[in-house]
């Protein structure tokens, strides 16, 4: 069979095996390895997908395999009835790295939508009734994330979504400071740069009025850093681009784990830090030690090799 013959092949099962969701794959690949991919002709692209924003050192990149590596020959899983230092030691670093204040707490997810749950669940337990979210935004596609995404394709054929969500136009500070008025808005979720909808920045103006306004009325500022996070923007969150800026929660994933499925909630302070009470919520997989190994791996070269102000750098030229 040539490699065009096979590469087909696959395509054909793929359409076979997998439920549509995705429309046809572009590409069967077969492996990576820094900046490159290869599909299973043997033909070889430079990756500027990175994965969705996913593969924050490349592909195969050493630290990351010794890290999984290692992990996976000690141990893989445990269940949240126990704990493991990988865990703990990444929950204390992503609260420095966040220069959260004292009080602060991390929850591990496996994903952003899951992360953005949590954040959902978390913003419930004020009690107050209204949910905003921003015009153009995404946030996931399990229900709750889906809930304060704004497109209607995603949105609509899984109607009714978790209700007390309302969208207000992204960058317009009046209407967020009507919207807030009434003081009943428990959360209001905005990326700092929304993703999905086209790389479209919000300005420090804006989120200097999202932290004032949210904070007047005591309502959390939720920041989706899931696609912005992990250095992507030359700080570790975009937010901290802002002087002083803190939200009351940010949600990760993508870069965090390098490519290793992992998402996070920073919950900071201690006004957030009970909402969610034991038993509240929970996960099988998330914060496990494996994938916390990534998770460190990923932060530890992103510092070693001073890749913020590389970032920075080729950002700027
Ligand atoms: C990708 C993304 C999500 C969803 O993350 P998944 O891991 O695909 O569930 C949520 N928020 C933002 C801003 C994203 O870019």
């Amino acid at each position: 069979m040539s490699d065009q013959e096979h590469a087909d092949e696959l395509a054909q099962r793929y359409g076979e095996a997998l439920l549509p969701v995705f429309g046809r794959p572009q590409k069967v690949l077969a492996r990576g390895e820094g900046v490159h991919v290869w599909d299973t002709d043997g033909k070889q692209y430079l990756d500027l997908l990175a994965g969705i924003a996913v593969n924050a050192l490349g592909h195969a990149h050493p630290a990351l395999l010794s890290a999984i590596t290692k992990q996976a020959e000690t141990l893989g899983h445990v269940s949240n009835f126990f704990a493991s230092a990988p865990q703990i030691e990444l929950a204390e670093k992503l609260l420095e790295l966040s220069a959260a204040p004292a009080g602060s707490g991390v929850f591990f997810a496996n994903s952003g939508t899951e992360a953005n749950e949590a954040a959902f669940k978390i913003a419930r337990r004020t009690g107050r009734p209204r949910i905003l979210a921003l015009t153009n935004s995404f946030h996931g596609r399990t229900m709750g994330a889906l809930a304060i995404t704004s497109k209607e394709a995603y949105r609509t054929p899984f109607e009714p979504l978790p209700g007390g969500v309302e969208f207000i136009a992204a960058g317009d500070e009046r209407a967020l400071a009507e919207a807030l008025a009434p003081g009943d808005v428990a959360a209001v979720f905005a990326e700092p740069i929304q993703g999905e909808a086209g790389v479209r920045a919000l300005s420090h103006d804006y989120l200097r009025a999202l932290r004032r306004l949210t904070r007047e009325h005591g309502t959390l500022l939720i920041l989706d850093e899931v696609q912005t996070g992990m250095g992507r923007t030359g700080h570790w969150f975009a937010h901290q681009a802002v002087e002083g800026l803190q939200p009351d929660v940010m949600t990760l994933a993508k870069g965090l784990g390098g490519g290793f499925p992992i998402g996070a909630v920073i919950s900071y302070g201690p006004e957030v830090h009970d909402l969610l009470q034991p038993g509240q919520h929970g996960t099988t997989f998330g914060g496990n030690p494996l994938a916390s190994a990534a998770a460190l791996a990923v932060i530890g070269t992103i510092l070693e090799d001073s890749l913020l102000a590389h970032v920075r750098d080729v950002g700027r030229s």
